[in-house]
């Protein structure tokens, strides 16, 4: 399918930053796995290619696809206003939330007392970044937002009391908390976010056949059965 313009014939190059459980992760032997890739290895073999993830910081993660380093983006990545000035989006394929992960003993109870944390871990680059460095008039806690290079750094930092808090979208969260002892998870989740996969602006036949491919594979159920693999409710 050369007519694509792909980064390299015959594969499909997915930025993403697989420390995004279950949406993306690194298994024991090197690989990738997650429903992200899952998705995007049924969506490359549709368009008749092999699947190659970029691993990469989150915040690289649109630029690559920008400046055609990689053909896609998927990342858990909600779809939002600033990005689309960036990038184009498929139509999207699953939601999140944004949730809280506190220390099993923290006095912060709720959403509303996010602002008695001294600091707040986040990941850089993501929409729980942008809404807690956010000014307070905003709804945001300014400077005590700190960005961490992904999910399982900003994890560390609060296992060793770096920060009180992490806000990060709640399929990652329900993952760290199973993975470290003495954290929890607030009830009270907040912004609704919804997931797609970013194309550049200059690839839109590109941008075609993956929401082509995208849109048979959540029509037939295949998308679904992705998620509930990784995902039980
Ligand atoms: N959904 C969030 C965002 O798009 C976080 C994504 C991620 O960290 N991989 O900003």
């Amino acid at each position: 399918v050369a007519e694509l313009n792909l980064v390299e014939d015959g594969k499909l190059h997915m930025a993403t930053n697989a420390s995004f459980p279950p949406y993306e992760m690194t298994t024991d032997d090197g690989g990738y796995e997650g429903i992200d890739v899952e998705i995007a290895t049924e969506i490359a073999k549709k368009l008749g290619l092999e699947l190659v993830v970029d691993d990469m910081e989150f915040s690289s993660v649109i630029t690559s696809v920008q400046n055609g380093k990689s053909d896609i983006a998927m990342a858990g990545l909600t779809v939002n206003e600033e990005r689309k000035k960036n990038i184009n989006f498929t139509d999207t394929y699953t939601k999140g939330v944004q949730s809280i992960i506190v220390p099993e003993d923290s006095e912060i109870a709720s959403v509303d007392d996010l602002g008695k944390a001294k600091a707040i871990g986040c990941q850089e680059g993501t929409t729980g970044y942008i809404y807690c460095s956010d000014t307070e008039e905003n709804g945001g806690y300014g400077d005590k937002a700190i960005a961490y290079p992904d999910g399982a750094t900003a994890v560390q930092a609060l296992t060793t009391g770096k920060v009180d808090a992490v806000v990060i979208d709640n399929a990652p969260a329900q993952e760290f908390v199973k993975a470290n002892k003495g954290l929890k998870i607030l009830d009270t989740a907040y912004a609704e976010e919804e997931y797609a996969i970013g194309v550049s602006k200059k690839n839109d036949l590109l941008l075609e056949a993956v929401n082509k491919a995208l849109n048979e594979l959540i029509e037939d159920g295949t998308v679904q059965k992705i998620v509930d693999k990784y995902i039980q409710a």
